[in-house]
């Protein structure tokens, strides 16, 4: 945010005497160091600003506003941007609540999946969510959000039928169909550009069970990708599977490649049926095939140890139109060629490419797969002169795809949100951040400049 186009939000109350006590953290206050870490890091805030309420959110804005400071939302803290320095971060993690009526379901603005999985499931319902119970409903959403359910269910954005969001200025907004659709359209898949969202509503979906199945693959990963792809083209939409193919991460985590399912409902038959021709193959072997609750599937992924920072990443994603021979062979390469490195697939089509593409922001409803492919950048494994080529191995990938997928990108880099939307979109999406948010507070994300 530029000085220059602040002076217009500036507001006299900068008070922030009625947050709770030790809702505002600043450096070297007692429980700075607890209260600054996210997922995959250790951030460097200016100060932090914990709200439980609509009005702490508010309170929060005002001051960021007087104080010209830049705001950093924090859902669940997964995302990789988190390490931004100075500005306030808004701390969501008190507004959890996740409460149902009838087949909508109201979640905080900082409440998981986890907990949301949880409550659902006890009234027999789920959404299509994330694969990881620590991460946010809020960045998850609003980026997208890839779930077990995608082929059955759509998005997690697409199952948002409102949301009450906290504007730059302090409005308090409700946004469905019938009021603000402009910005209920944004917030399905533009990211945190808009505004704080401190409550999403969501459809549900009847789901008592799930079938989970685990098959580890061994041997040339070719003819198996080639299999999975032709199965999931005439697959079921019950049926959504993901490839993963991974490094030895520690002596508890060894290399190799697993392909899982989840398949909605109890039919074990019906699930086994849809894997047949995978389950044929030479190198396949089922490890696990049966029925779980929905909360159960979600995994537990600990935090990243802040004295060993992840990393960097090499490579990229993509949303494939298809997922052919050449984009196989280059993928499957890719990995070969970088020992620590992961492959990741996910297969898409079904409810996911029944919405057309300019009902919401977010990008690539042709795609039939979800491709993610790195190599971690470890000193003395890469060597400074392979990075460029590794790069571009990846961008010849990514060049076969239609878009990126921001919630797994590393940085909030322009580069990369230019690569996220099209061109019409990102006009739409530049038009609405001006009348939301025409100063760009909320400018810490794959930041949308207004129009
Ligand atoms: C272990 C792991 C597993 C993952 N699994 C999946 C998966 O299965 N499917 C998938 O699609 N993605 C997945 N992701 C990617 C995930 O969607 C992004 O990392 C996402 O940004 C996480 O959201 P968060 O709220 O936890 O993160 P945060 O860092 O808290 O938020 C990310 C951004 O979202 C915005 N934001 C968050 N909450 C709000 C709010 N209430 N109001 C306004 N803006 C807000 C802010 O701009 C913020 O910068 C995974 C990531 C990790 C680390």
């Amino acid at each position: 945010m530029s000085a220059a186009t602040v002076t217009v939000a500036r507001v006299t109350d900068t008070s922030l005497s009625d947050l709770a006590p030790g809702a505002l953290v600043r450096p070297g206050d007692e429980g700075w160091d607890a209260a600054r870490a996210f997922h995959s890091g250790i951030g460097e805030p200016t100060v932090i600003v914990r709200a439980a309420t609509v009005d702490d959110v508010r309170a929060a804005l005002r001051y960021a506003a007087s104080e010209r400071l830049d705001v950093m939302v924090r859902g669940g803290g997964h995302s990789a941007w988190g390490a931004i320095p100075g500005g306030l971060t808004l701390d969501l993690a008190a507004l959890d609540g996740v409460r149902i009526d009838g087949d909508v379901v109201h979640v905080g603005g900082g409440a998981t999946w986890g907990a949301v999985a949880r409550t659902l499931s006890a009234h027999g319902l789920g959404i299509s969510s994330g694969d990881t119970a620590s991460v946010g409903v809020g960045g998850l959403t609003l980026g997208g959000g890839i779930g077990w359910m995608v082929r059955a269910w759509g998005l997690a954005a697409d199952q948002l039928v409102g949301a009450q969001l906290v504007t730059a200025r302090g409005e308090v907004l409700e946004a469905n169909e019938q009021s603000h659709a402009d910005l209920l359209w944004a917030l399905r898949g533009g990211g945190g550009n808009f505004g704080v969202v401190t409550r999403f509503d969501f459809r549900a979906h009847p789901l008592t069970a799930v079938v989970f199945a685990t098959l580890g693959v061994e041997g040339d990963a070719r003819p198996v990708l080639q299999t999975l792809r032709d199965t999931m083209a005439d697959a079921p939409r019950d049926l959504t599977v993901t490839y993963m193919d991974i490094p030895a991460m520690d002596p508890n985590a060894p290399a190799g490649a697993t392909i899982t399912a989840a398949w909605i409902g109890d039919d074990e038959d019906a699930a086994r049926a849809a894997l047949a021709p995978l389950l044929a193959l030479e190198g396949i072997t089922e490890t696990e095939l049966g029925v779980r609750a929905y909360p159960d599937i979600l995994m537990d992924m600990p935090a990243a140890d802040p004295d060993q920072p992840m990393p960097g990443f090499l490579g990229g994603n993509t949303l494939l139109r298809e997922l052919g021979d050449d984009a196989i062979d280059r993928l499957v390469a890719f990995r070969e060629a970088n020992a620590a490195s992961v492959l990741f697939l996910r297969s898409l089509g079904g409810a996911y490419g029944d919405v057309p593409q300019e009902a919401t922001a977010f990008p690539g409803r042709s795609a039939t797969w979800f491709a993610m492919a790195g190599a971690f950048d470890v000193p003395g494994l890469v060597h400074d002169g392979n990075r460029p080529l590794i790069q571009a191995e990846w961008d010849a990938i990514e060049a076969l795809g239609e878009g990126l997928y921001g919630n797994f990108t590393p940085s909030t880099d322009p580069g990369l949100v230019s690569r996220m939307y099209s061109a019409d979109t990102m006009a739409r999406l530049a038009q609405i951040k001006r009348q939301y948010d025409p100063l760009n507070l909320f400018c810490r994300n794959h930041n949308v400049v207004p129009a």
